[in-house]
């Protein structure tokens, strides 16, 4: 297709954000540099419902003007459209700007085979081992009540809790919620007239 060659032509031209995204955000990537705009990750944090990190900033600039970023990276970031999208997470920093820790223990996050998550009731942030799944569903850190289904695994890379994950946010949306738990907005979409609205749906009765 036409189309494509002037991509490629494009891109053999201009270094593109695109060529960053694939060469440094591998996993180790991922918990120093923004989902979003691949810069480097800088507080305030925020999470999606997929525990991508995100600068707040990126985020903000995306809301307000989506035309300051490509269109590889508005295609990633589709879901958030508006704050009730994102989290923002109190995350700890050892010594205040370096790598991300479990605020419970104090170990790194994102080295190892251990998970973390956060939580989206107060967006504190630590390994999911530091969870007690009792009766009692407390924030290890705050103390807040949670539900086990708002323990999002950050950066996560298997399919299965990624699923999950989509899974949680449907649910949400059947119950008229975002990702942050907030209501979102009424269901009625109006930009997208160029859906026909379909009939219903007559079903024959069964003889
Ligand atoms: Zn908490």
């Amino acid at each position: 297709m036409g189309l494509k060659r002037k991509e490629l032509v494009q891109t053999s031209t201009t270094p593109t954000v695109t060529k960053i995204e694939t060469k440094e955000y591998t996993q180790e990537g991922k918990w120093n540099h923004c989902y979003l705009s691949q810069k480097k990750l800088a507080p305030p944090i925020v999470s999606d419902h997929l525990g991508r990190l995100y600068n707040k900033e990126s985020v903000l600039e995306l809301l307000v003007d989506p035309s300051k970023f490509s269109q590889g990276q508005r295609v990633g970031v589709k879901h958030i459209t508006s704050l009730k999208d994102i989290v923002e997470l109190k995350i700890k920093q050892r010594n205040g700007n370096g790598r991300f820790i479990c605020s419970v223990t104090g170990e790194l996050l994102g080295s190892g085979s251990t998970k973390a998550v956060y939580l989206v009731e107060c967006g504190d942030v630590f390994l999911e081992k530091c969870l007690k799944f009792d009766d009692s569903l407390k924030c290890p850190v705050c103390q807040v009540s949670y539900d086990k289904r708002n323990a999002i695994v950050l950066n996560s890379t298997d399919e299965e809790s990624i699923k999950k994950l989509e899974d949680r946010l449907t649910s949400l949306k059947k119950d008229g919620l975002s990702h942050s738990l907030k209501k979102s907005k009424s269901n009625k979409r109006k930009k997208h007239i160029d859906q026909p609205s379909t009939p219903i749906n007559i079903k024959k009765p069964k003889i």
